[in-house]
């Protein structure tokens, strides 16, 4: 009891000071709110759900990442079956939302590694109710009766809930949903319902309910209640004693325990938005228990959260043959595999983004999503295999859109009624100085047209007829390229890609040279190059000859005494060449020791 009155006469002084800075007008005088003490509940799912006799529907609001889609609904009364005794003017309106979003920012900022996006709609919906004089045990008149004028009817409230949250997120082609209720309180001086309550939500969805002055705490102080209440729609249980939450009691998508929580003596005291809103709201705090709640937990510290940590699976089957070159075809289907949870329905937000084979261990090559394209968590996939006569090792891989990859699915493919493999080869210099790379193919003359690209999939490639040397041109910065080039043969039958390697190098090499006074026959050399390697030295004794040798990093010149100049220059391997330099007799401690 004395730690809560300790965090909450902290969380005082943050909320005296905050405000100001948060442009806000909250008066100094303003009396501090009560701890909180609001409640959540665990709403029933759906009635379809429970029809189906399995929960194969995903819940509004599983865990807190990715794309959410928040409802924010304002009743207005219009006096037919209650007496109307609040109306939302634009102001109140505006305060509202401006709380609202304030607390889906912070939400936002507190969970960097959750890929949060919040989008807000705001609607205001006439009811024949007043809510604010009504309470928890009969909210089901004007939310049935309010949602049912949004467009949901149904047999119960929470099902209309669902449908409203639902409907929504698949407008906005969000991952998650919520409905948030506001009641206006304004001309009631408590701000509570007529039970007593003024702010209360479900554990996990499918809706929260605040009323516009939230109790004691003035709309000024709306956000760090909001925030609370959104802890609890994805998953995080309340902390304080009043709440009356055992330490071992398991919530959220990861079922993890509330091991902050005052009332059984759990043994911490963590300043957090599931404990004691205003302060923590203020300081950005949420202990590490309410964040499991939510999902947000890096079990592997691989900086992806759990239910957003997931890998795909592969599944290949029965290959066919390409009715027009008769060549075999691969199919399968993939899937994003949820990281799995306890209690609720499996959901991954991660998507299939390629499922790619290689052949003997070559190149990785798109395969053809059956849909059009790899944006879901379930794809199938299909790929006509550019083989000819033999016997070959094939691999398949699912990408997902966090970056992991399946497990390799292995098989050998015997191909005999295609006929042999033409004879192809591709080559290209290691290094290229200019744009304009020189390939060198071989293949029959025969063959009909080639393909050159840098990647696979030979996107926005276009086919040339064959001739033994391409010019390619290569654009962006220096650095290591891959040119794959694919062949089609008299019989219009394309082949695998082939690939070169070469490094796209426009720049010099920098570098240093020296000797030391003991040793000024001994040449010490420093250089770089960035684009490829340093390949070659130019030394220059005096007016003598200037002679290249292979660069390395100690020259011995012969006889050379300590009164002759010596310069250099670098050469790369694209043959771009430094400045000459004169090397300085001296000492330097900067350069290596050199073991020679
Ligand atoms: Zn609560």
């Amino acid at each position: 009891m004395r730690a809560v009155a300790v965090a909450y006469a902290l969380a005082l002084v943050f909320a005296l000071t905050m405000f100001p800075l948060a442009g806000q007008t909250q008066p100094a005088t303003s009396p501090p709110p009560p701890p909180l003490d609001e409640h959540a509940f665990v709403a029933p799912p759906r009635s379809s759900a429970v029809l189906a006799g399995n929960d194969t529907l995903r819940g509004p609001s599983q865990f807190m990442a990715g794309t959410v889609a928040v409802r924010l609904v304002l009743p207005e009364s219009d006096g037919s079956l209650d007496r109307s005794s609040e109306d939302w003017t634009p102001t109140q309106i505006e305060a509202v939302r401006s709380q609202v979003q304030q607390a889906l920012d912070w939400w936002t900022a507190q969970l960097p590694l959750a890929r949060l996006r919040f989008e807000l709609r705001v609607e205001v919906v006439p009811t024949a109710y007043e809510p604010i004089t009504h309470g928890l045990s009969d909210e089901d008149r004007w939310i049935g009766d309010v949602l049912g004028r949004l467009g949901f009817p149904g047999t119960n409230h929470f099902d209309q809930a669902y449908a409203a949250a639902d409907d929504l997120r698949d407008e906005l082609g969000a991952d998650w949903a919520t409905v948030l209720f506001v009641a206006n309180s304004a001309n009631h001086s408590s701000g509570h319902f007529a039970d007593g309550r003024f702010a209360y939500a479900y554990i996990n969805g499918p809706f929260l309910v605040l009323t516009s002055t939230v109790g004691a705490y003035g709309t000024n102080r709306m956000a760090p209640v909001a925030a609370h209440e959104l802890g609890h729609t994805f998953g995080a249980l309340d902390q304080y004693s009043a709440a009356r939450i055992d330490c071992t009691r398991r919530s959220g998508y990861l079922d993890a325990p509330t091991d902050n929580s005052q009332y059984s003596g759990c043994g911490t005291t963590l300043p957090s938005i599931m404990l004691e809103p205003m302060g923590a709201f203020a300081a950005g705090q949420i202990d590490a228990s309410a964040l499991a709640q939510l999902g947000y937990h890096d079990s592997d510290a691989d900086r992806l959260i759990d239910p957003l940590d997931t890998t795909p699976s592969l599944e290949l089957q029965a290959s066919t043959l390409a009715s027009g070159s008769g060549r075999p075809v691969i199919h399968g289907s993939t899937r994003d595999l949820a990281f799995p949870s306890t209690y609720h329905q499996d959901v991954t937000l991660n998507t299939i983004s390629a499922v790619e084979y290689r052949i003997d261990g070559g190149p990785w090559i798109t395969t053809t999503p059956a849909d059009g394209a790899f944006d879901s968590a379930l794809e199938g996939f299909s790929a006509e295999l550019p083989l000819y006569d033999g016997s070959y090792a094939l691999e398949l891989r699912a990408l997902n859109s966090a970056g992991a990859s399946s497990g390799l699915t292995a098989q050998q493919v015997d191909v005999t009624w295609i006929g042999p493999q033409p004879r192809y080869s591709l080559s290209a210099p290691a290094a290229s100085a200019t744009a304009q790379l020189h390939l060198q193919l071989e293949a029959p003359a025969t063959t009909q047209a080639v393909e050159v690209s840098e990647s696979t999939s030979f996107d926005g490639a276009a086919w040339q007829p064959y001739t033994p040397e391409i010019v390619y041109s290569l654009s962006g910065s220096d650095g290591p390229r891959s040119i794959y080039v694919r062949f089609r043969d008299q019989f219009g039958l394309v082949s695998l890609p082939y690939l070169a390697r070469t490094a796209f190098d426009t720049l010099p090499p920098r570098g240093s040279a020296m000797r030391l006074p003991a040793e000024p026959a001994l040449l010490l050399l420093d250089a770089s190059d960035t684009g490829s390697s340093v390949t070659d030295v130019e030394v220059t004794v005096d007016a003598g000859a200037p002679l290249w040798m292979p660069y390395a990093r100690s020259i011995q010149l012969d006889g050379m005494t300590a009164t002759q100049r010596v310069t250099v220059r670098f050469r790369d391997a694209a043959g771009n060449r430094s400045r000459h330099m004169t090397a300085l007799v001296g000492y330097q401690v900067a350069l290596p020791l050199i073991a020679r």
